[in-house]
């Protein structure tokens, strides 16, 4: 596995931070917890789709394109990324949003990703809930083409196997850092929503035989969905990157207990492990992805089942921003 030998477009400077986390660990009374800022990515507050943009812009300047074009749900992160790489390259850059969460709120609707979107200039088009969100992609980028645009289209969280070799990437950048550091890392857990993260780093850390277990906390869709839409990810981006074999069903775990009612709704776990985190390290999660997963993680450990001797590292996948969008439920719960 080369990566060097995709086109790729710099966008941050790596490596994201490996911090410990002394005030969660001592709190929790182990394990060892470790975090990844990739939250730390830099272009337009950064967040994991950073990564999987390198690839995807390296890929989308190759092929002469002047229009990135992406989908997502109302508070995407992802769109939020990908409108700002759009801006940088000076490329035009339409976003379809799905109304995915049933709100009339105000702060839902209109701050938060959605600002930003704004501010950075994105088409946004919305679409209702339910919609086949890739279906009315292809039709779109369809559309911009007949107009005589020349689209990239990029899948909903840039889950494809080219925006995976970003987390590729990334466990590799895992690695050389615990390495040096001496740092024996047993388990790798993140929030894992459109797979794409999830599948590069099991091919990524698999792909160098790393003992490293990777557990993904869902945010959306049933275990069973899960594991087998990352595994298939996997495979492809394995077979896209070089890494031969395959990649076992057994290295793919998703753990989906913690979505609650659905997607982007706030469950009381994601509340206390937000919480519980900026008062404890001054670390900023996010209510749809990464305060869920930290959710995840907390209550695992609390049960015994992430044991005490273990060192786990919580990749940090950014998101903070969607807080905004959430300031009637949080402005409740610190009430309550
Ligand atoms: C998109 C996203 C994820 C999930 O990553 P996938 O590659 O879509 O599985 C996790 N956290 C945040 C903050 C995200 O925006």
């Amino acid at each position: 596995m080369h990566l060097a030998r995709f086109p790729r477009l710099r966008l941050f400077p790596a490596p994201t931070p490996l911090e410990p986390l002394p005030n969660l660990t001592k709190h929790l009374g182990g394990p060892q917890i470790w975090i990844k800022r990739d939250d730390c990515t830099v272009v337009a507050t950064g967040g994991n789709k950073v990564r999987k943009l390198e690839f995807l812009a390296g890929e989308a300047l190759a092929l002469g394109a002047d229009h990135l074009i992406t989908q997502g749900a109302v508070q995407s992160n992802h769109v939020r990324q990908t409108a700002a790489v759009a801006a940088r390259l000076g490329m035009k850059f339409t976003a379809l949003l799905e109304h995915r969460i049933d709100t009339n709120d105000r702060d839902y609707l209109n701050s938060g990703n959605v600002l930003l979107d704004r501010l950075m200039g994105a088409a946004l088009e919305y679409r209702p809930g339910g919609t086949d969100m890739q279906a009315a992609l292809e039709a779109k980028t369809d559309e911009l083409r007949a107009a005589g645009q020349t689209p990239y289209m990029i899948p909903g969280g840039g889950s494809n196997r080219v925006g995976a070799l970003g987390y590729v990437g990334c466990a590799q950048e895992l690695m050389q850092q615990a390495d040096e550091m001496g740092l024996k890392i047993d388990r790798v857990v993140h929030a894992t929503g459109s797979s794409g993260t999830q599948a590069g780093l099991v091919v990524g850390l698999e792909g160098v035989n790393s003992g490293v277990r990777v557990l993904g906390i869902g945010v959306r869709a049933p275990k069973d969905r899960q594991e087998a839409n990352v595994h298939k990810l996997a495979e492809a981006t394995a077979d896209y990157c070089g890494v031969k074999g395959g990649i076992a069903r057994s290295a793919v775990e998703a753990n989906c207990d913690y979505v609650g009612a659905g997607y982007g709704i706030p469950t009381p776990g994601m509340a206390e492990a937000v919480t519980m985190l900026a008062r404890l390290e001054g670390v900023l999660l996010d209510p749809v992805y990464s305060g869920k997963g930290m959710a995840g993680l907390i209550d695992l450990i609390r049960k015994g089942e992430i044991g005490k001797q273990e060192t786990v590292v919580f990749i940090h996948t950014g998101g903070a921003v969607g807080l905004y969008g959430y300031n009637g439920f949080f402005e409740q719960a610190l009430a309550g």
